[in-house]
């Protein structure tokens, strides 16, 4: 696998949330392993009940009850000073302790899918901005007031000094959307997960907010976990993907190797249902054989067999493969090795 990348900044290693219910356990991230290096976009990819989510929620320690992560570890590289480098791993936190809440919102800050509900409606967005920066930072309030509207202008909010008084219900999706990012950007976190950002916005303001995370991760050098079902988002904005699937990892890659030579079949599978500019017209395009099982009915074996065009009988319904390096990606299939894992061999 090509590693001509920044340094590691986050290190997730076989990570297993589970949700214990009374009708057995709910595997919802299930040994999941990917690196976020510095200054880069990871994209992480995958239908509804992948574990995505659940995985962006395990990293920032909000993963609600009745989940708990049960195994693995999550590797932080904190840099609050800029010259001192403590590693934490948030696996092993506690959900509401002391270390865990400066790191959320002060180190590792969420853009969420839905701005309206992460904004209180009764409190303008500037003091909502300027609480945070205070909580996380020794400032007066009228220097995390200039802070604010400094992230606010950042994030191209127009007159960002009178939309500092505005309420999130006063704005359009667009620029609230905006200021959840300068809310986001307000300690200068140095990793940003963005979890579906602009999934509830029209097409134009998509690509406005896309142009911005670019630009802001440009400018800042920022590394972003950008958490979509959308591939197209993904060739747009990201330089590596995770490609995810019933809780683990089928592939991962960069993006312009993995979008040209997908390996894995569920990865060609995802990219042969996008639209393009080249199919056919009036061709019904392909999509993914097939719907995700039941979380509590997971099959044996490779998790995507009985999806899978090219299962092989009495192998991919055995036995669990392992994410191995093939040429510059990292594949968990057996078209490409016959490791097992050996849990589930
Ligand atoms: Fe298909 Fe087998 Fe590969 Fe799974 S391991 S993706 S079932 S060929």
């Amino acid at each position: 696998m090509n590693e001509d990348r920044g340094d590691v900044v986050l290190s997730v290693r076989n990570l297993k949330t589970h949700f214990p219910t009374d009708d057995g356990v709910v595997k919802a991230v299930d040994g999941v392993t990917f690196d976020l290096h510095q200054g880069e976009v990871l994209g992480v990819v995958g239908e509804s009940g992948c574990g995505k989510s659940i995985t962006m929620k395990s990293v920032m320690q909000l993963v609600g009850k009745p989940g708990r992560i049960v195994d693995g570890q999550i590797l932080f590289k904190r840099n609050r000073d800029g010259t001192n480098t403590e590693e934490v791993d948030i696996a092993k936190l506690r959900t509401n302790g002391k270390k865990i809440r400066e790191i959320r919102g002060g180190d590792i800050a969420l853009i969420p899918q839905e701005p309206m509900a992460s904004f209180s409606p009764l409190h303008s967005i500037g003091s909502q901005i300027v609480e945070a920066v205070m909580l996380h930072q020794d400032v007066s309030k009228q220097e995390a007031k200039r802070i604010a509207i400094e992230k606010l202008n950042e994030v191209g909010m127009p007159s960002a000094e009178q939309r500092f008084d505005a309420y999130s219900w006063q704005l359009s999706g667009g620029l609230r959307q905006r200021a959840i990012i300068a809310l986001a950007l307000a300690c200068n976190p140095s990793i940003l997960i963005a979890d579906e950002p602009t999934t509830a916005i029209d097409v134009t303001t998509q690509a406005q907010i896309l142009e911005l995370l670019k630009r802001l991760q440009r400018e800042h050098g920022s590394s972003i976990l950008f958490i979509t079902h959308d591939l197209g988002v993904i060739a747009q904005l990201a330089d590596h993907v995770v490609v995810m699937y019933l809780g683990r990892v089928m592939e991962q890659g960069a993006v312009s190797d993995v979008f040209t030579h997908p390996r894995h079949p569920y990865t060609r599978a995802l990219l042969a249902s996008i639209p393009s500019l080249h199919s056919e017209p009036r061709i019904e395009l392909p999509t993914v054989a097939g719907g995700i099982p039941h979380p509590l009915q997971r099959p044996n074996g490779c998790p995507f067999h009985p999806r899978c065009p090219d299962a092989i009988p009495g192998t991919c319904d055995v036995a669990m493969p392992k994410l191995l390096d093939v040429e510059q990606s990292k594949v968990a299939c057996f078209l490409h090795h016959d490791e097992a894992e050996e849990a589930d061999a």
